[in-house]
């Protein structure tokens, strides 16, 4: 995909989905003509025709399409057999849903700090927070790149604990050609629209090799009953379904999700390449030491900086949008204070909460748009020396 041209506007939202949709309405109209025209519009064919084109890009051998990626994360761990007095290790930086998954089954979030630059788990603490009741460590891949899957992986096995992946972010993400979500027992997508590769709406999916998990998960998405359809309720599920559409919408997507992951990437290196004259003052995406990347799928461009708050006041007064991942860690939400454990410190996390922003990152932003994004953080800093 190469960059999109606009007739300039100053303005710089944070995301925006739109011009894509425009340019291709065709296509998008042909696609959910599918839908209208099969008058079936939940659990259908056009969600299986997109479960198994997930499954072929992931190299899952079972995909579940659910509601959205909280629901898949729920799922998951019920279908894990997580349960009441059980921990899961979750890093304390990540959205929110990767901690209150692990409450909604009734089980314990043990927050754990995260390694400087890659913003995800760090083996070591989760090795030190590993008591008799932790069945599983939970690491999200956060941003561009994947946790260090080998490294957890080892502790994993040390303490024989599963390893379910807090994936919804990872979608193109991969380690040694095995794709986020694939590292583990388990792993989740969320198509929420924001994300790399997101709907019109809601959606998510949970991916598996295990197949009695996805059976259970199929079963949990539909109240607990078994897909025979036999109305009898073996256990208690959710109504968590993908409608047709969102899954037309995102095959639809899945057609130019490699130009638009090659799309982020191009923008990435034109805000590295302007905003690395800044440093100290403004880090720049940092990169896993070779040999244990992931490759980098822009679904955020995160910077760390100084004066941020400031910074951020300055650009939504000229326009550009931003958003801040994470204002605090997970440690100081209200909602988990008194129910997740929080046994060790989170210096990390909590730096990282007091200096990092994401920038614009989507495929339709346009190299205009990004230099004048990098202008006015220019502009910036220079006004304060
Ligand atoms: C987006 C996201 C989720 C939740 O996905 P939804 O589809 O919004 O429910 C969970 N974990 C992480 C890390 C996410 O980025």
């Amino acid at each position: 995909m190469s960059a999109p041209t606009t007739t300039s506007t100053t303005a710089v939202p944070f995301f925006s989905g739109a011009a894509s949709i425009r340019r291709d309405w065709a296509g998008l109209a042909a696609r959910l003509r599918t839908v209208t025209d099969t008058g079936r519009f939940t659990f259908g064919p056009v969600g299986e025709e997109l479960e198994q084109a997930i499954a072929e890009r992931t190299g899952a051998r079972h995909t579940v399409a659910v509601n959205n990626g909280t629901d898949a994360l729920i799922i998951m761990l019920r279908a894990a057999g997580i349960r009441p007095g059980d921990e899961v290790i979750v890093p304390a930086y990540t959205f929110f849903a990767s901690a209150s998954s692990v409450l909604h089954v009734g089980a314990r979030p043990v927050l754990v700090d995260i390694e400087p630059g890659s913003y995800a788990l760090d083996p070591e603490q989760v090795r030190a927070a590993v008591t008799e009741r932790t069945r599983a460590i939970m690491p999200v891949h956060l941003f561009t790149q994947m946790a260090d899957m080998v490294a957890l992986g080892e502790v994993a096995d040390e303490h024989g604990l599963q390893l379910l992946e807090d994936s919804a972010e990872g979608i193109g993400m991969h380690i040694d050609g095995r794709h986020a979500g694939r590292w583990g027992r388990a792993g989740v997508l969320s198509f929420f629209p924001t994300k790399t590769l997101g709907a019109l709406g809601d959606a998510g999916m949970l991916l598996t090799d295990d197949e009695d998990l996805a059976r259970t998960a199929r079963q949990l998405r539909c109240h607990g009953q078994p897909s025979d359809g036999s109305y009898e309720y073996l256990e208690l599920g959710y109504n968590s379904r993908c409608d047709e559409v969102q899954a037309a919408f995102l095959l639809w997507r899945l057609e130019s999700l490699d130009a638009e992951i090659a799309r982020r990437a191009a923008v990435a290196a034109r805000y590295d390449k302007q905003l690395d004259e800044l440093a100290p003052l403004v880090r720049t995406p940092w990169l896993a030491p070779a040999g244990k990347q992931s490759n980098l799928v822009y679904y955020v461009y995160l910077i760390e900086c100084e004066r941020r708050d400031e910074l951020v006041a300055y650009l939504t007064s000229h326009g550009v949008g931003t958003e801040v991942y994470y204002p605090r860690p997970l440690t100081e939400q209200p909602c988990l204070i008194t129910r997740a454990g929080v046994d060790q410190p989170v210096p990390v996390a909590k730096a990282a909460s007091q200096r990092a922003v994401g920038l614009p990152m989507y495929p339709d932003l346009t190299d205009e748009q990004v230099d004048r994004v990098c202008d006015l953080i220019h502009e910036f800093y220079r006004e304060r020396q």
